[in-house]
């Protein structure tokens, strides 16, 4: 029997499969140090439990309108408010399962078969393929000169008459960086002028560092909301820390929030009304919690800079945002213990007990993604584990757990 083509060439989440694999050995009592995780330690905002807990207890919990709740909805419309100095109508959004349901659901209604879609490398794991899903071609830009940003010529250059759409993620999952406000600008204004949709994954635009701001691409537009080429898409998993509770939105015209509704209702009928109360409770509560992990992830960012220093041949341009850095490990993927970074990620993993992302499922072969969202103790000791894997310079003698291990392969 013949499966869809399309469907079996997708590959798993990487980094879904590598928390998988961190969780089976932990299971097994392995003292795992996880810098492959894509979300914050913190417990649920307060606010968030509370007004979920009264959804629930209400014994009240039934179908809802398909594209969100009408109070989840107005504490977004005061979200975008206050954070977007942007006037958007409850029409103008459709409420998913994550940003990441937002993101398929907006390729699913932009794209025909022989759309392209631009991707930024290094880009998220999931752009890619879901592009690939709605049968469009995603078109990477990665920079030349080896560093983590392009330049605005590097991403005009790509456009063709079958560009249907750009993806930007500043801050940016996997580099933490924040894109410069100039090539925003400039993005904005070629999207404009050729009629291609901006869709821009702002879901850590508050996770920035050292007085940074990730200016928000509608700045740079005099259109509204329903003339605009720019999609917006948030939501609370990585703010709030509530990456279990799935609950993610999409700001656009209501052309294509009407389009994205009778898509939605046809596959997944709404988001539970008891998450969608834990969202309008994140929104609307107090925000300190959100100023509070932000000031935590700047803290294990220096932590992860100082650690990191003191590798060999390891360069790592400082995160300005996020919980992600993605450190230049090329020096270590020549040699016998591994000739990529996949190579390198399995190494550390299987000798080291730590988890990180291969750069490859990013677009930037040779670098590993690590995660900071964890706790300090969790860092310095997997960065230690680490050089005593793979850098020679290292003590040969580290203890894993109560195991002492000795280094005999470099
Ligand atoms: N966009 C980016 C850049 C992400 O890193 C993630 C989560 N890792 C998502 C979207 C998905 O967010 P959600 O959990 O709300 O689906």
């Amino acid at each position: 029997m013949s499966l869809s083509q399309v469907a079996s060439s997708i590959p798993a989440s990487p980094t879904i499969e590598l928390n998988e694999e961190a969780r089976l050995l932990r299971e097994k009592g392995e003292p795992v140090i996880h810098l492959g995780i894509g979300e914050p330690k913190n417990k649920t905002p307060i606010t968030a439990i509370l007004s979920s807990a009264a959804k629930l207890s209400s014994g009240e919990v039934k179908y809802v309108p398909t594209d969100g709740t009408p109070s989840l909805k107005r504490a977004i419309v005061r979200y975008s408010e206050e954070h977007y100095d942007r006037v958007v109508a409850p029409q103008n959004i459709i409420v998913s399962d994550g940003a990441k349901q937002s993101l398929f659901n907006i390729l699913f209604t932009l794209c025909n078969p022989q759309d392209e879609v631009i991707i930024i490398a290094p880009y998220w794991v999931s752009y890619p393929e879901m592009v690939r899903m709605v049968g469009a071609t995603p078109v990477i830009v990665t920079p030349e000169d080896g560093s983590l940003v392009p330049c605005f010529e590097e991403i005009e250059r790509v456009i063709g008459s079958d560009t249907k759409a750009i993806i930007v993620n500043s801050p940016n999952n996997p580099s933490g960086l924040v894109y410069p406000e100039g090539l925003i600008r400039n993005i904005v204004d070629l999207c404009e002028r050729k009629g291609i949709y901006m869709i821009c994954d702002d879901i850590y635009h508050k996770l920035v560092f050292d007085g940074i701001v990730a200016v928000p691409a509608c700045k740079y537009t005099q259109k509204d909301v329903e003339n605009s080429k720019i999609i917006l898409v948030n939501g609370v998993a990585k703010l709030y820390g509530m990456t279990g509770f799935r609950v993610g939105w999409a700001i656009a015209p209501k052309k294509l929030v009407a389009i994205m509704t009778n898509v939605q209702s046809q596959t997944t009928t709404c988001v539970s009304p008891v998450l969608q109360a834990a969202a309008e409770g994140a929104l609307t509560g107090r925000q300190s919690m959100v100023e509070s992990l932000r000031l935590s992830i700047q803290n294990n960012r220096d932590v992860l800079m100082q650690e990191l220093h003191s590798f060999t041949d390891v360069h790592c341009v400082k995160p300005q945002g996020t919980f992600y850095a993605l450190p230049d490990f090329n020096a270590y993927c020549r040699n016998s213990v591994a000739k990529n970074s996949v190579e390198l990620c399995q190494f550390l993993l299987k000798k080291a007990l730590v988890v990180t992302v291969p750069g490859k499922e990013f677009g930037m072969e040779g670098h590993l993604r690590l995660s900071y969202a964890g706790t300090v103790k969790e860092l310095t000791e997997g960065i230690e584990r680490m050089k005593w894997a793979i850098d020679p310079n290292a003590p040969s003698e580290i203890y894993i757990g109560d195991r002492k291990l000795v280094r005999d392969w470099l």
